[in-house]
This record gives structure tokens, sequence and C-alpha cells, in this order.
């Protein structure tokens, strides 16, 4: 398989964990990628023929150029998804970037509804999600359709170099250097917000230390999000993405889902 074909696979495979995962109702959500060394992009699209996030097949992934329209031009009802504009701004303004994901995640959506804001409330339980919290995690303030250019430009402002982004009453965006790492990016938001919700919900939350904050937060740890090699995972990021991959295997095997 070539590089092409085999990232067409990748992005495809992104969505069906993302789907199985359940951080994205029904058809509500895309992953994209970028073709190494253009100017083009591979993204889930809409058309009669799809089954949702869940079920995504390679058929389903298009390839559009950076002012979202299909590059082969063909008119069989499949278009990029509406807020294509949320991953053609961030593919324009920050060239590190290689994929991105957008998605509805309900508990990370309920705590952007109630002003809930995500806080570091463990430690060794999860790091890497804990750094999310630590580096902050902006939001975007507004609720609407990124349907237009100019309002993807908005969110890719509000996002600025971090890797992921809430949306007010809407979902998150995530962007890295490559769709395993956006995708996974998106798990460890989810987790966290998840353990928020459930701590918000107890009541009589206790953040850990500011000293144990800043010792986490200056932690060097060899993880292989954002390493050199571009648009591939490596390290801990390789590693934990083949078990959600072998997981969502699992779950589509054992009959809770049925595969694409
Ligand atoms: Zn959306």
């Amino acid at each position: 398989m070539n590089e092409t074909a085999e990232l067409r696979k990748r992005v495809a495979q992104a969505c069906r964990v993302i789907g199985l995962l359940d951080l994205t109702p029904g058809t509500l959500g895309h992953v994209s990628a970028r073709l190494p060394g253009t100017d083009r992009i591979f993204i889930r699209a809409r058309g009669p023929a799809e089954s949702g996030v869940r079920y995504t097949a390679e058929d389903d992934i298009l390839e559009i150029g950076l002012d979202g329209k299909r590059v082969d031009g063909k008119s069989d009802g499949y278009s990029a998804p509406l807020e294509v504009h949320i991953h053609t701004e961030i593919y324009k303004s920050r060239p590190e970037v290689n994929a991105v994901t957008h998605i509805h995640p309900s508990i990370v959506v309920l705590l952007t509804i109630c002003n809930k804001p995500l806080l570091p409330i463990y430690g060794a339980y999860d790091p890497q999600s804990l750094r999310l919290v630590l580096d902050g995690v902006p939001t975007y303030k507004r609720s609407i359709l990124i349907e237009k250019p100019e309002l993807g430009r908005e969110l890719a402002g509000v996002m600025g170099n971090k890797n992921v982004c809430l949306m007010q009453g809407h979902g998150i965006t995530t962007a890295a250097n490559s769709v395993e790492e956006a995708t996974l990016y998106a798990i460890h938001l989810n987790d966290i917000a998840t353990m928020n919700y459930r701590a918000y919900s107890l009541g009589d939350i206790t953040t850990i230390p500011q000293e144990e904050q800043d010792a986490f937060h200056k932690m060097k740890i060899d993880t292989g999000y954002g390493d050199p090699i571009v648009g591939v995972p490596s390290g801990r990021a390789a590693n934990l993405w083949r078990y959600y991959t072998r997981l969502a295997e699992d779950k589509a095997g054992s009959g809770q889902r049925d595969r694409p």
C-alpha cells in the first residue's frame, strides 16, 4: 500500500476509534490529515452512503484542497463537512500541524455549558491528560457552526499553538503532528473532563498542590507526542494508539458494534 492510501486508511481508522469510544454522536464529527508536502487534505466527508463516525469506511474519506473543495471535482453527492473550515484554517496557519479532529464529546460540552473549568485534580493517575490542563485549554466562546472561513480563522486564533480547544456548547478541536496524536489528544481531553465531571458531581474537590502541578508541568518524558517524525507518532503515543485500535477492534468483534 502506498503512503497516500495508507494515510486514507489511518484517517478512517481514527474516525472509527472515536466513534467506538463514544466520543461523538452519530454522524457529527470529522478527522483530517494533511497530505505530506501538499496543500491538500484527507477528511471524513458527508454523503449519501455514510453510516456515521463509528462506521467510517475508506470510501468516506475525501481529498480536498485548503479551499474546502473536492480535488477530483466529482459530483457523487459526497462533499466536505460544513465545518471543514475548522480544519483548513488550522492547516493554513500552522505548518507544523498534520492532523485535526473536530468532535462533540458530551461530557466535555456539558462542562462548557455549566462553566465548570477543567481542574488539575489528579497527578500520577494520568500525567498525559493532566499536562493538557496544566498547559491551559483555551475555549472558543461561540456555539455556532463554523461554516465560513472567517469563523475557522477566529477559532484558530483562539486555539493559538495549543493541541486542544474547547468550543462552548459545541465540541472540541484538536490538532497535532499525526492523525494518531490528534485523536489521542481528543481521548485525553475527554478523560480528564470525565473525571472533572464526576468530581464536580461528588463535590469537595481537592486539586493537587501547586508544587506537584509545577513538577508535572516541567517533567520531561519521552511521550512520542510532537516528536520530529513528520505525520507519524512514536514512543508512548504509538504504543497507546495500538492499545486503542485493538480496543476498538475488540469492541467491534464482540458484537457490541458492527465493523464497517
Ligand atoms: Zn461541530
